[in-house]
């Protein structure tokens, strides 16, 4: 990283870990995954007087590369030859025009290496567990995880090896063994990889890397929440929609404000962040509508956007404190929905994107005609992946033309006129 981020001298303010619902306290320089207490969810903490110290609004300004590596103060690798940069971070905040809203911006997370904002969890948690010495990542994924492992587990000369459901979109098991992890499918469903994971954990030796049952992957989905502050020129929006899972990216962009208040970059101001899941598949929306705590597991998932096939998630309570606490709310959209919004999407301006994305665009296009997003609001819309991620839509494609310059001008000029 020398010499292409000007943060040579920023350092990991890293102090230690603490128990996401025990709030107990463990030193974070060794490879631990849940909570030995109750096995839920660490999370990392930092000396935010120090990390104060270096990020002021202008230090940030002053360093123009190194994608999410940039904010290296609020990250958890401590040794700079650990970190394994493929060009995560920094993804544009498109404007586009939305009917009903005066101003949506789109965050473009599939711009990520790897075509999701999964490659930010896994750049910031292979290489802090290839500095704590792991030298073999496992994770079950249904979809864009496995391939951002993969890549970034091979970027770091680690092994990995990932688990899926044997339905598990081919792109997404191809991007796996294209970078020479061992991909084992499984005749089961994600809960069953995971558990698969676990045992090769145990009686293996590999370090798990499954969502939120190690500490780090969302230190680097938070990133998201940093640049997205610092792009509105450190004005938060009125709202966020996102289309959730596991829970990463919400519980990540939720943790990012509260840093970056405690080190004096923004005020007390928080965006609502709305969850946007399948009908198919809607636990946290559940639980949010119940006001449980906890999410119970959803029987029979079903819906093509793989990402948000998640029946259970470990971080269910921090998504729901999330959601509460700012004021947003969870819903749940339409298989069919989600479909029609991904052409409607790509005429709108966004390119070809991922059924994850198409959902949480109609959930916004819901959102908004219930009126818990109102007109002038600005709003920021979570493209979380690329087209090509998710299984191709299906086209009545037309029939081929004749290579025959008399058949163009017949047929095929004047029906363009
Ligand atoms: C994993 C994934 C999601 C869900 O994200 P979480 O932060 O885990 O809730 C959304 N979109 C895409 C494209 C994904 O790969």
């Amino acid at each position: 990283m020398e010499g292409t981020t000007g943060t040579v001298t920023a350092r990991s303010t890293l102090s230690h870990l603490e128990g996401g619902l025990s709030g107990k306290r463990y030193q974070a320089d060794g490879l631990i995954g849940l909570d030995p207490s109750d096995q839920r969810p660490l999370l990392a903490r930092y000396d935010l007087v120090r990390a104060a110290s270096t990020m002021t609004r202008a230090a940030m300004a002053s360093r123009r590369s190194g994608g999410l590596w940039r904010w290296r103060e609020l990250l958890p690798v401590r040794d700079a030859s650990f970190i394994t940069y493929l060009g995560e971070g920094g993804s544009p905040l498109q404007r586009v025009r939305w009917p009903g809203l005066s101003r949506l911006l789109v965050k473009r997370e599939s711009l990520n290496p790897t075509g999701s904002f999964k490659a930010r969890g896994m750049a910031v948690a292979v290489s802090r567990a290839a500095e704590l010495g792991a030298s073999h990542l496992v994770a079950p994924s249904a979809g864009n995880a496995g391939g951002a492992l993969a890549a970034y587990a091979a970027a770091a000369g680690v092994r990995a090896t990932v688990i899926m459901p044997v339905d598990a979109p081919a792109v997404n098991q191809v991007e796996v063994l294209a970078t020479g992890a061992r991909l084992i499918l499984l005749e089961g469903l994600i809960s069953d990889c995971g558990r698969l994971a676990a045992l090769i954990r145990d009686e293996a030796g590999a370090f798990d890397l499954s969502t939120f049952k190690e500490p780090y992957r969302v230190e680097g989905k938070k990133t998201m929440g940093f640049e997205l502050a610092e792009q509105l020129d450190w004005r938060l929006p009125d709202a966020i929609v996102y289309p959730t899972g596991g829970g990463t990216g919400i519980v990540g962009m939720c943790k990012a404000f509260g840093e970056l208040e405690a080190i004096g970059m923004i005020g007390s101001a928080r965006p609502r962040m709305f969850s946007v899941q399948a009908e198919g598949c809607a636990p946290i929306v559940r639980a949010f509508a119940a006001g449980e705590r906890f999410a119970r597991q959803w029987d029979d998932a079903v819906t093509e956007a793989a990402g948000l096939r998640v029946p259970s998630a470990v971080g269910d309570f921090l998504i729901l404190d999330c959601l509460r606490t700012s004021g947003g709310g969870a819903i749940a959209v339409p298989e069919r929905e989600i479909l029609e919004w991904r052409l409607r999407l790509g005429r709108l301006g966004l390119g070809y994107t991922s059924l994850e994305t198409a959902a949480a665009a109609a959930g916004l296009n819901a959102l908004v005609e219930l009126g818990s997003i109102g007109e002038d609001e600005t709003v920021v819309l979570f493209d979380t992946g690329a087209g090509y991620k998710s299984e191709p839509p299906r086209f009545d494609v037309t029939s081929p033309v004749p290579n025959d310059p008399e058949v163009w001008k017949a047929k095929v000029i004047p029906a363009l006129r």
